[in-house]
């Protein structure tokens, strides 16, 4: 009896929930196996990303079982390493302690997704929240708690603007949806839980490089098959977001960022403390560093079957592949045509395992749309527009159809109904591990205070590039005492003391940062080491 054919499906995303959708008879027959590789065991809804970081659901409810999902397939959660297409062979490593796995396969099937594009700006990478992993959306869920907790107990009001500022980039779907989610939750968990804070003194503030938001309404997102323009209902977004008070600045890029304000292409500086970039993404490194035709996106080019150019048996999908759209130009990076590409993939998988011609992609997307707070949504259906509350009822219920679990469905239901009775979740929670070092990366601009004298801190600043003065202040003079540099360090030794000058960026500066304490034990640790050199 001949072996199944071997399907190694790449990332545990929406193309491996319509390939399973294909394959499974065929696997229960045992005509094919299929592996799922994904470095999660779970797969991440994203729709309702905005929904989970506003307190409106739980955090795990954005969640579903890779094994329950993509039953009957396997499951090897690891990190992908490489991707060898002569050898038909993938390289895993597994992230408890690295350990490596080689897995062999006859049909490859790409659908890694994309990642962040951390090279938009400087400071993004590093004082950025962003909204493509469970991880990054769950810190930025509990950030938020913390800058209210934080500014209820603050009386300096130039700290306290800065705490209560929350500064999104880029308003397309993403970026509008949560600058509109965060208003409400904001508006929501002060009225309810904070009357240390004033609602005006919270600020959303939406920066978006082109001339209206939601450029996937408003016809600009260029390469997209479905290019037709709703200009009534980007304006109607538009007014709808104004009213609830976000600001809107548009024809506006973010140039940097730091821990404490927001550089802008018009010149301005905003304080803030929490900035949410929903800019824009790449295809994974892995993705980019493959030896086959990319796109200038960087995403793979495949042809209408959905197989990689010039590789037989290596289909790609989703948001890391250029797919041609059945109108022109390419898919859009959304949910619903990942789910076909990988359907398409499964039915091509099995033409070929017939020795049929394979079938072209053809699915044309029913419509889109977008929350904008408050029940409200805009939506375009088969070209007919609808706003206001039955267009976010229909998206609502829509989302909830593509949600793979139907146990989470259920659970997503509940939890909107006790946030609707009870309120919003405003219990910060922590996942870290008191023993963890804590090494952060940070980036200052010319002129912004880093450490100010007389302040107690509790950092040892290490000058990774660019330069610092030390600033000694008295009554009322500056004077410069020295310069540091890469290599060179500043801050605090001990947590009691207070800072005996002040430190201030003279170029940009990037910098690593540790608490004293664990740096005097790494200090210790490190020593042997370099004793020994
Ligand atoms: C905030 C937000 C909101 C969105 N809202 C919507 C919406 O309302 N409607 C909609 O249609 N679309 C929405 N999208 C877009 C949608 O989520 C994506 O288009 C869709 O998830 C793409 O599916 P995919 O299978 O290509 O990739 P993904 O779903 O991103 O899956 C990629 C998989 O690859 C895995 N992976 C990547 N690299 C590695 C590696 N090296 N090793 C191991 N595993 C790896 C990941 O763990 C993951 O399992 C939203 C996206 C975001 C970020």
């Amino acid at each position: 009896m001949s072996r199944p054919v071997r399907v190694l499906m790449l990332g545990g995303g929406y193309v491996a929930i319509g390939l399973l959708q294909k394959l499974r008879p065929a696997i229960k027959r045992g005509a094919v196996e299929v592996t799922v590789i994904s470095r999660e065991n779970y797969h991440v809804f994203h729709g309702f990303v905005p929904d989970m970081v506003t307190g409106r659901i739980s955090a795990d409810q954005i969640l579903s079982p890779n094994r329950r999902i993509f039953k009957p397939a396997r499951i090897h959660v690891a990190e992908i390493e490489a991707i060898d297409l002569q050898a038909r062979r993938v390289t895993t490593s597994r992230k408890f302690d690295g350990r490596s796995y080689e897995l062999e396969y006859d049909h490859l099937v790409i659908g890694l997704g994309s990642r962040d594009h951390l090279e938009a700006y400087p400071g993004l990478a590093e004082h950025a929240f962003r909204l493509k992993t469970f991880d990054d959306s769950f810190q930025l869920r509990n950030h938020i708690l913390t800058m209210l907790e934080l500014a209820a107990i603050e009386t300096d009001p130039g700290e306290r603007r800065r705490l209560l500022t929350f500064f999104i980039a880029g308003g397309g779907y993403a970026g509008t949806e949560i600058a509109a989610a965060l208003c409400e939750h904001l508006h929501s968990l002060i009225r309810r839980d904070y009357p240390a804070i004033r609602r005006d003194e919270c600020r959303v503030v939406l920066v978006h490089p082109g001339a209206t938001i939601l450029p996937e309404l408003a016809g600009t997102r260029g390469e997209s098959g479905d290019r037709k323009a709703f200009p009534r209902l980007v304006a109607y977004a538009t007014r709808h977001l104004q009213r609830m008070g976000v600001e809107l600045m548009t024809e506006t890029r973010v140039v940097w960022t730091t821990p404490g304000e927001v550089g802008l292409s018009n010149g301005q500086r905003i304080p803030a403390r929490t900035i949410i970039s929903a800019v824009g993404t790449r295809p994974a490194r892995l993705i980019e560093q493959l030896l086959v035709a990319h796109d200038a996106g960087g995403r793979l080019l495949v042809d209408d079957s959905l197989q990689v150019k010039d590789q037989a048996q290596v289909w790609a999908g989703g948001d890391c592949a250029a797919v041609p759209h059945p109108s022109g130009g390419v898919c859009p990076p959304v949910a619903v045509y990942a789910l076909e590409h990988g359907k398409t993939i499964g039915q091509n998988i099995l033409n070929t395992i017939q020795n049929q011609p394979p079938a072209p992609f053809r699915f044309v997307s029913f419509g889109q749309g977008v929350a904008i707070g408050r029940r409200h949504a805009v939506a375009e259906v088969k070209g007919f527009e609808m706003q206001g509350r039955m267009a976010w009822i229909i998206g609502r219920l829509l989302l909830l159809m593509y949600v793979p679990s139907p146990e989470r469905r259920l659970r997503l239901l509940i939890d909107w109904l006790m946030s609707w009775l009870w309120g919003r979740n405003a219990v910060e929670t922590s996942a870290a591990d008191a023993d963890d070092y804590e090494i952060t990366h940070h980036v200052f601009q010319p002129g912004e205070t880093i450490v100010e004298q007389g302040q107690r801190g509790r950092y040892i600043y290490l000058i990774a590039e660019g330069e610092v003065e030390q600033i000694e202040r008295s009554a009322g003079h500056e004077t410069i005492r020295d310069t540091l540099g890469p290599g060179e360090r500043f801050g605090y030794t001990t947590r009691q003391a207070a800072a005996p000058q002040t430190i201030r960026a003279r170029t940009t500066v990037r910098v690593v940062t540790i608490p004293c304490e664990q740096a005097a034990q790494l200090q210790q640790l490190l020593a042997p080491l370099t004793a020994a050199k």
